[in-house]
């Protein structure tokens, strides 16, 4: 192995930043937008053609029938390979490159790439295409600076991942591109901050309770039974059983912000009776029916089925305790929680990459929401996956979303030190 990567690979993205700048901005002007997941294969084909410069063979993969894929709205992602001389292992560098919505309050056209005061503004600046063209910028540099570098890089593009990631990274997974020996290491530039390596996320368990009723005349509520009634004393419950417990449940893993070190439940709606109207008087009715939907988060020390027993065993207790309390639960999706080692392969280069980069320590992090690794972990069943990039989280799906310039070029050292070393390491 030689002794140290070439400095004139950190030199070579010093001189490519404005380069880099314009590729953020090139990929920013496609309008990902998901949904519906407008301009997917133009944007993946301009990835494609870059990279096929470069020496890599380009896959264009169509996930026919995933959800919202059609003729208009193809799902297609790109995935580009590139074998050195000698064999070794292969490092991935997984970037979604579906935007949210832009929604109000811009300042700036969300999809001109405007640069000010050393940030590049753009929908997906943030989330995460900076983080996508830190990472062809980082490898471009290593393929055109070191001669002889052995194993595999690997670049996708993948589509969806705002919306589940169906029609992405899972939709690849299932057919074995994320799963070893195709596969050894994975980085994803989520935005994350430069110095942070973030190492997995918490679970998601979504589900609809619906409180049942009887409907009658508004005028005699008595004859009837209120559904919302019976969801109010779901929600009373809630306070008092639930919500402490949750509180006071404590975890290993650093989850950013530390707020989110416990378990969690958001109430994301709830409705009761007939539907809301923009005008005219409704009838008089007693609902018969309150749907809620819940969105509870979860530690790795917890199961989904243990998740789904609390909430269930509570609704039991209260139609013991509540004369005509009826209930349906649905579940609408969920996610296991994820967490990989923090001394596993990649996130200890990425670590040791940023030392050497930024010069100081690195924060081990977990994200309180979820991202794809969660299907190159339990789908891929590829374990040594973290996520690595610029951009500051909490600008992410906001309007006026930036990019730091200097977080870019830093993060793209970072990401060539690191893939640099995982292709010199022998297993
Ligand atoms: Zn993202």
């Amino acid at each position: 192995m030689p002794a140290d990567i070439p400095v004139s690979v950190f030199k070579t993205i010093d001189a490519r930043r404005d380069e880099l700048v314009e590729l953020t901005r090139q990929l920013i002007d496609f309008p990902t937008v998901n949904p519906p997941g407008e301009a997917y294969r133009p944007c993946a084909e301009f990835i494609g053609r870059r990279l096929e410069t470069r020496g890599f063979r380009i896959a264009y993969v169509r996930a026919e029938g995933t959800p919202g894929d059609n003729d208009r709205y193809p799902r297609t992602n790109v995935v580009a390979r590139r074998e050195g001389g000698v064999p070794g292992p292969c490092v991935h560098f997984n970037s979604h490159i579906d935007v949210v919505e832009t929604g109000s309050g811009w300042t700036v056209d969300p999809f001109a790439g405007v640069v000010k005061s050393g940030k590049l503004f753009g929908r997906g600046a943030c989330d995460m295409k900076g983080g996508l063209a830190a990472s062809i910028v980082a490898i471009e540099a290593l393929i055109d600076c070191v001669a002889d570098l052995p194993g595999v890089l690997e670049i996708s593009g993948t589509v969806d991942e705002e919306s589940g990631g169906y029609g992405g990274v899972h939709y690849l997974a299932e057919r074995g591109w994320f799963s070893p020996p195709r596969v050894d290491h994975v980085i994803i530039p989520e935005p994350l901050n430069v110095d942070r390596v973030c190492i997995g996320h918490r679970g998601v368990w979504w589900a609809e309770i619906e409180t049942l009723g009887r409907i009658a005349h508004g005028s005699m509520p008595f004859l009837g039974d209120c559904a919302v009634r019976h969801m109010n004393a779901v929600l009373d419950r809630f306070e008092r059983d639930l919500y402490p417990k949750l509180l006071a449940r404590n975890t290993d893993m650093p989850v950013v912000p530390s707020g989110a070190r416990h378990s969690t439940l958001n109430i994301n709606s709830i409705h009761g009776g007939q539907a809301e109207q923009a005008s005219g008087f409704p009838a008089p009715c007693v609902p018969d029916s309150c749907r809620m939907v819940i969105d509870r988060r979860l530690l790795i020390e917890e199961s989904i089925d243990s998740a789904k027993g609390e909430v269930i065993d509570l609704l039991n207790r209260l139609a013991g305790d509540r004369a005509g309390f009826a209930y349906r639960i649905r579940d609408l999706f969920e996610v296991v929680p994820i967490m990989a080692d923090r001394d596993g392969p990649v996130a200890s280069a990425t670590a040791q990459a940023i030392r050497r980069v930024i010069g100081r320590d690195p924060e081990f992090v977990c994200s309180p929401g979820t991202y794809d690794q969660k299907h190159i972990d339990r789908v891929g069943k590829l374990k040594d996956c973290i996520a690595y990039g610029p951009g500051i989280l909490d600008l992410a799906h906001k309007p006026d979303e930036y990019v730091l310039i200097d977080d870019m070029v830093t993060s793209a050292k970072v990401m060539a030190l690191a893939a640099w070393s995982l292709l010199h390491t022998t297993a």
